[in-house]
């Protein structure tokens, strides 16, 4: 007999007809022997309807009031569902968060889960009842007892949490698809299904844009190992397993805030080359690793920043020993890339760094903690050491900085985020063969672009920024500092940009213009008509070439890349917010994901 966690959601329980089909299929596991917790959201697009309703109260609702609003759709649902299975003669009662003892922090609208009481629950089970558990929602715990939210999308979130809490033998996601795709299927109708993928690759893909997981939910199946899958609520099909590697022992109380980071990391075998002033235009970013991977050199970290009057920067670190062969193909293809606009004074060139390191934190704690990061940047500025480039993924943040301070930065690293273990040299993550090197495509058009200019290039900037905004829990991806410096006044100055979730892109604008004006920077620019576009697959590692189609893609249909951010298993570039989805589908054809069997969306 198993106890199995299975999550229900809107649409699959968004009329009564839905809600009695899903109590026959909660009935038939019972009746094969198994315990259940059944975790349900809102029906259909009520959590949508009640922000419409407080949006036409109050442009700035009060979070807490938001929560005590949305946290109604959920309730709603699970007594129908338990009058669903009664009926049927099944025992089973609905139980809110509060009434579980789901323990969360006091943070409104994005409450993280602390602890879940599993005496109740398991009382109710052992009397033969299906527990029908209220999800997105929790209790705080200091003292008042106001009711939370976990985030939009976060019943997925309470269902693994209240599996692993349970040691359930595992969490069944059943929502509208038949499983994980390679892109969302509403939006490439060839997106093929896949039969498993890695925590890690899930994880990118989640907090890349693919709604089909709340990301915290894939942290939390890779850290206590907890066997996912998503399925359909309309068909048996077997969906899509996601694997997590055996995990590390971990208590679980505070269980989505204890310990973000795993491990510290360090490679000193990288070298930078950086290609200034480039231009502008569709096509470049192509033809430059197009030429590179046909040199067969493999790129670990591709940067392009934002772009000052028509040129851009891009910059991209390979391992010591092939140097010299990256080097050379960029020399030869800077000529050619002379902006056509101006052709004499803006002839790309060439800068390369040899003596450079890369140091990372790694861990699946950090999704969502802007805090986290904010660390890394301030413990490395306190050790004064300067930030040459960053990269970052949901579950790694990377700096590289000069070589002779790599020492210094990975011991104060392991101070600060008390890691005990010895730290290791970057693993190459073994590259998973069985699988095309791209496993999932993803469009993000919730993000927002933010430049400042003009930031004096010294230690301790990026944690300044990064500060500021995890005070106010606004998450910051894809930073990145322009490699020219400018020397104004005496002072050498660069340009950072980053994006962040469009929800807070005025109120962050708003927060580092009052920074800039007290520090010195200039302008602080937001561009909201951005998206983007990213690919994600473990097995990218030690495939030269990789980048280079997805820029071709993008190239071959003048779409032009206004940033690009990488990690080990993604890279992102950042398009016009027009061209998103024509981005995705060009790139999802590009790696061959497409297959002939079309998705069709259940009526
Ligand atoms: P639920 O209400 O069941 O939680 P969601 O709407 O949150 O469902 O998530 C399911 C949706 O996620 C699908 O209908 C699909 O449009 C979208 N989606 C985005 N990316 C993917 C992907 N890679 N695979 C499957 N679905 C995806
Ligand atoms: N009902 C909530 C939402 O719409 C939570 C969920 O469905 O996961 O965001
Ligand atoms: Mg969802």
């Amino acid at each position: 007999m198993a106890l199995i966690v299975q999550k229900y959601g809107g649409t699959s329980v968004g009329s009564v007809e839905r809600i009695q089909a899903v109590a026959q299929r909660v009935y038939k596991a019972v009746q094969a022997g198994n315990s259940l917790v059944v975790v349900v959201s809102a029906m259909g697009k009520t959590t949508d309807g009640l922000v419409k309703l407080a949006n036409e109260i109050s442009r700035n609702p009060c979070r807490r009031e938001m929560d005590m609003l949305l946290s109604t759709g959920e309730q709603v649902t699970i007594a129908l569902l338990s009058m669903a299975l009664q009926e049927l003669g099944q025992p089973a009662i609905s139980m809110t968060g509060a009434q579980v003892g789901i323990v969360t922090e006091a943070e409104h609208t994005r409450a993280r889960i602390l602890n879940i009481e599993t005496e109740r629950l398991m009382r109710h089970i052992q009397a033969g009842k299906v527990v029908v558990v209220a999800g997105f929602q929790g209790i705080s715990s200091n003292g008042e007892l106001e009711i939370t939210t976990l985030g939009r999308g976060g019943s997925d979130t309470s269902a693994v949490a209240l599996a692993a809490a349970l040691q359930a033998n595992f969490c069944e996601i059943y929502t509208d698809v038949p499983g994980i795709f390679t892109t969302d299927p509403r939006l490439v109708a060839q997106a093929q299904l896949m039969n498993e993928i890695t925590c890690d690759e899930m994880l990118e893909l989640a907090s890349l844009g693919a709604k089909v997981l709340h990301p915290r939910a894939v942290e939390i199946a890779r850290n206590y190992g907890v066997p996912l899958v998503v399925k359909s609520s309309w068909t048996d099909d077997p969906g899509t397993w996601v694997t997590t590697p055996q995990p590390q022992e971990r208590s679980l109380i505070n269980l989505e805030i204890a310990r973000p980071v795993d491990a510290v990391e360090f490679d000193t075998n990288q070298a930078k080359v950086a290609l200034l002033r480039v231009p502008d235009k569709p096509g470049v970013a192509a033809r430059l690793f197009g030429e590179i991977a046909h040199q067969n050199v493999d790129v670990d970290l591709i940067i392009q920043s934002i772009h000052e009057g028509n040129s851009n920067d891009i910059a991209f670190t390979v391992a010591t020993p092939i140097l010299k062969r990256a080097e050379a193909v960029a020399e030869a293809i800077a000529p050619a890339l002379r902006s056509t606009s101006n052709p004499h004074t803006d002839e790309a060139e060439v800068m390369v760094e040899q003596d450079i390191a890369k140091v990372s934190i790694a861990g699946a704690g950090m999704i969502g903690r802007p805090g986290v990061a904010a660390k890394m940047f301030a413990t490395l500025a306190a050790a004064g050491v300067n930030l040459l480039m960053i990269s970052t993924s949901e579950v790694k943040v990377s700096c590289v900085i000069e070589a002779a301070d790599c020492d210094r930065a990975v011991a104060a690293l392991c101070n600060a985020f008390e890691i005990v273990s010895s730290p290791t040299s970057t693993p190459s993550p073994a590259p998973v063969s069985a699988h095309p090197p791209v496993r999932g495509v993803a469009l993000d058009l919730n993000q927002v672009r933010l430049a400042i200019r003009q930031v004096p290039d010294h230690p301790g900037m990026a944690a300044k920024l990064f500060g500021t905004l995890a005070q106010h829990n606004i998450s910051v991806d894809m930073i990145i500092q322009s490699q020219r410096c400018r020397v104004i006044d005496g002072v050498p100055k660069r340009d950072i940009a980053f994006t962040v979730p469009r929800l807070d892109g005025e109120t962050a604008q708003k927060l580092l213009t009052e920074v800039a004006a007290e520090c010195g920077w200039g302008d602080v620019v937001l561009d909201s008509a951005i998206a983007k576009v990213s690919i994600v697959g473990a097995g990218m590692v030690g495939h030269p070439g990789v980048a280079a189609k997805m820029f071709e893609a993008l190239a071959q249909h003048q779409i032009n890349i206004q940033m690009i951010a990488t990690s080990e298993i993604k890279i992102s570039c950042v398009v016009a917010q027009e061209q998103g989805v024509e981005a995705l589908q060009v790139i999802h054809a590009a790696f061959g994901l497409a297959g002939n069997q079309k998705f069709v969306v259940p009526a």
